[in-house]
Order: C-alpha cells, then sequence, then structure tokens
C-alpha cells in the first residue's frame, strides 16, 4: 500500500519504527514515514483509539485555581508574545489542558473561551477557572460552531491532530481581519532530533501523529492569506523545550523512579552543557510562530 504525505501527496517512506517509550502506555509498534518532497514526519496508519493513550494522569486538574495561579510564572512569555501583535479582543485556545495559559490570557484582559477533548478540564475549565469551553475530540466541528477571534493559540496541539491542515483552514475562516494564530510544536530540524532520532521524547508516539517542518505551516498559511509575524526557536518556551528533551530523554532510560531522578540530572547538564548549538536559531526544540491574516 502507498503511504502519500497528507500535505503535498507525494509516496513517503518509512522512516523509522517507535515505541511509547515517554508513558509506556501501550507496547504497540507505531511507523513514522518522511516525506521526501516536504519533509512532514508522520504516524501511519493513525491509530483509531488515540484517547486511549491520554491517560487521567496527563491532565493535572484540581478543585482551585490555585493550580493556575502557580502556572503563571510558566505563561508570562507567551502572553508577552502575543501583545507585541494584538493587545485586546476574543482569544481561543485550542487544547489548554488544565487551561493556566487560558486563565492568564483572560487575567491580562482578553476574553477568553477554549476548546479541549478532555471532559475533566472542560468541566474545571467552565466551573472553577471561569473560562468557556467546548468540550470535544472534533476540533474543527467546534471551531466552526463559535463567533470569529482576534487571537487564536494552539501550544502543543498541532502535532496531536489527525487533521492538523484542515484545522488551519477553519481557523483561517474564523479569525477576524488583522487577527492572528500563535502557535508552537516540536521542529523537526531541531539539533536534538538529528541526534536521538526515534528516541527524541518529541516523537512522543502515539500522541504525537506528525512532526511539521516550518516551512509547511508558512507556505500553508500563506495560502490562506495568512503572512508571518514570527518564527523562532530561542523563545522562552523553546529553550524550556530543549532542556526538556535531554532530562527526559535520560529519564525515559529506566523504569526505576529513584534512578530517573538522577538520570534527569544528568539530562539537564547535558542540556547546559550543548545550550549553545540548540540556541542557534532554527535549532531549538520547538518552534513558535506567529501569524496575521490580512486586513
Ligand atoms: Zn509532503
Amino acid at each position: 500500500m502507498k503511504i502519500l504525505c497528507s500535505y503535498c501527496n507525494t509516496e513517503s517512506g518509512l522512516y523509522f519504527r517507535s515505541l511509547d517509550y515517554n508513558r509506556k502506555i501501550t507496547q504497540e509498534v507505531f511507523k513514522h514515514y518522511r516525506c521526501p518532497q516536504c519533509g512532514l514526519i508522520f504516524i501511519a496508519p493513525i491509530p483509531k483509539n488515540l484517547g486511549d493513550y491520554y491517560p487521567q494522569s496527563y491532565y493535572a486538574v484540581s478543585d482551585s485555581t490555585k493550580i493556575l495561579e502557580e502556572g503563571e510564572v510558566h505563561e508570562r512569555y507567551k502572553i508577552e508574545i502575543i501583545q507585541r501583535y494584538a493587545r485586546k479582543g476574543r482569544l481561543l485556545e485550542i487544547g489548554p489542558s488544565q487551561g493556566c495559559f487560558a486563565y492568564f490570557a483572560k487575567k491580562s484582559g482578553f476574553e477568553t473561551e477554549a476548546i479541549e477533548m478532555d471532559a475533566r478540564c472542560s468541566e474545571f475549565l467552565n466551573k472553577v477557572a471561569g473560562i468557556p469551553t467546548v468540550n470535544s475530540s472534533d476540533t474543527c466541528g467546534a471551531l466552526k460552531s463559535l463567533k470569529p477571534f482576534d487571537v487564536i493559540a494552539l501550544w502543543h496541539v498541532i502535532e496531536h491532530l489527525p487533521n492538523p491542515l484542515e484545522l488551519l483552514e477553519i481557523i483561517s475562516e474564523k479569525l477576524n481581519p488583522g487577527g492572528i494564530l500563535i502557535l508552537a510544536a516540536p521542529n523537526p530540524d531541531a539539533f536534538q532530533f538529528h541526534i536521538l532520532g526515534r528516541f527524541w521524547p518529541h516523537v512522543d508516539a502515539p500522541r504525537h501523529l506528525m512532526l511539521i517542518p516550518e516551512q509547511i505551516l508558512v507556505s500553508k498559511m500563506a495560502s490562506l492569506g495568512m503572512k508571518v509575524e514570527l518564527i523562532t526557536t530561542t523563545d522562552e518556551g523553546g529553550l524550556r523545550w530543549n532542556i526538556f528533551g535531554w532530562e527526559y530523554f535520560f529519564a525515559n532510560l529506566s523504569a526505576s523512579s529513584e534512578i530517573n531522578r538522577k538520570l534527569r540530572t544528568i539530562g539537564r547538564m547535558v542540556g547546559k552543557l550543548l545550550s549553545p548549538i540548540e540556541k542557534i536559531e532554527g535549532k531549538g526544540s520547538a518552534y513558535t510562530m506567529v501569524f496575521r491574516k490580512e486586513s
């Protein structure tokens, strides 16, 4: 059977096989393909039971906003990036989990809403965090039902979706003129991926279904009338994901939580050592991009 790239339709060859190294929820083997034309890396076939790979422990849900207040320190840089391009208006976060960013966005003056596939997180967002949230795993369908936005944010979400390109099309329709899309995702051109290959924690099979090169997003968004405002792998989040990658790569080497902690420390040290390379623009583990819809 021919495996075709979902972006450019080119026949793609097997790139590597992987296991669920990060969470070890399943023993299944996943096949990753790489498009020789556009560089898209994707799992095929896409598992049907995707929800099974997100255990309850994947989401930290509590019954107070304390967890959200504590998370603020990690979310500030995201709002600071957004505020360079949009000061107020309607903001949608797709895939907020328990909603630290959405909560901080609301506090920063944005009228914030969300779409979230996890039922418990959605209930928490609606009832405790005060963020109107649609609970749905049909992101495209849910987005179609909402009013237009000035900002749409996807923080490490697009790589989890079986149909990211379709979602980008709907996003471009659902943004007001001059509105922005901000997204962050693992960077398949990362130095870490070249070194670690299928053991790179951001491969994260079977939750990450695609690793999308920056250039695909630039071309796709241009075709939808959206121009690039920012592409970087050296924002605060990107730099944090570099360290995360090394920590998890080493931690994944052992199942024992005792050894795990030590391995994680080694990972952090390796990360610090290699940071001059990973701080080179484009080499980092994750990119952050901002696109603006033409007025
Ligand atoms: Zn392709």
